[in-house]
């Protein structure tokens, strides 16, 4: 369903994609681990073009661009396809829980008032929050921030959800929170590709495992071919550090 094909990012001099190339299918869920500054964020970004690659093609479905040629078009159609779930959340502050979820319904799916807020409510119930619609974004913890930051996503019906380390701005008592909905989400057979920090939620949901290291996959497998058979000397090295 979706395949990278020799993608390859410079920032200025620096090499941060040297040559990527990863499929996934339908219904998986990949995790993609690795030290920080190896491009994991990078190779997520330009998934969906908010980062242009240098080279390299990307296919999600029928849509498939190529960095040499790309069409405005073909970008837009492409973001369609993904939702991005981010660090910092990345809310609209002055609207409501309920109102952030609608945006995409309204704004990108084109629903009426009231169907958008059928919806919107039934997304914010399945991540918990059924109690804080009408809550704005300063009001709610960050665990349940980044849950409202789900159910946009979920709103937006992706092909793929693209987490970006969803855990990595919140206090340690409320990863759970976040992880446990994620999981339940990864359930349903959503596809899903997630950069995280947090290796044994990504040995316990995961299809696959994609070990980055300085631009380059270095190794990938099932959690146990990464985490208990792994081949090589970078993985072992970071799986190391991370005990
Ligand atoms: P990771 O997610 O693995 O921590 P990133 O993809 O965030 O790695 O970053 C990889 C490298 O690219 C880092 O050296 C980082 O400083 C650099 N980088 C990322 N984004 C930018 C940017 N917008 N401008 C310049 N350099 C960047």
């Amino acid at each position: 369903m979706i395949e990278i094909t020799n993608l390859k990012k410079n920032f200025g001099p620096n090499e941060v994609l040297k040559g990527i190339n990863l499929k996934v299918n339908k219904g998986d869920i990949i995790s993609i681990i690795g030290p920080s500054g190896s491009g994991k964020t990078t190779l997520l970004r330009c998934l969906n073009y908010l980062e242009k690659p240098d080279e390299g093609i990307i296919t999600i479905g029928e849509v498939s661009i190529n960095a040499r040629k790309v069409h405005k078009k073909d970008i837009y159609t492409l973001r369609k396809k993904s939702a991005m779930v981010f660090q910092s959340y990345n809310l609209f502050q002055h609207k409501t829980a309920l109102q952030n979820v609608m945006e995409g319904l309204i704004v990108v799916q084109k629903k009426n008032i009231k169907e958008a807020q059928e919806i919107a409510t039934e997304l914010l119930r399945k991540v918990g929050l059924e109690h804080k619609t009408k809550a704005f974004p300063s009001h709610l913890s960050g665990g349940q921030q980044q849950r409202v930051g789900i159910a946009r996503a979920l709103a937006l019906n992706p092909e793929v959800i693209l987490f970006d380390e969803p855990t990595s701005a919140l206090d340690p008592e409320l990863v759970g929170e976040v992880l446990s909905v994620i999981a339940k989400i990864a359930k349903e057979g959503k596809t899903m590709i997630i950069v995280t920090h947090e290796l044994n939620f990504a040995r316990e949901i995961s299809d696959r495992i994609i070990f980055m290291d300085n631009g380059v996959i270095v190794e990938e497998g099932s959690p146990k071919e990464i985490f208990v058979e792994q081949k090589e000397e970078r993985t072992k090295q970071f799986l190391k550090r991370m005990v």
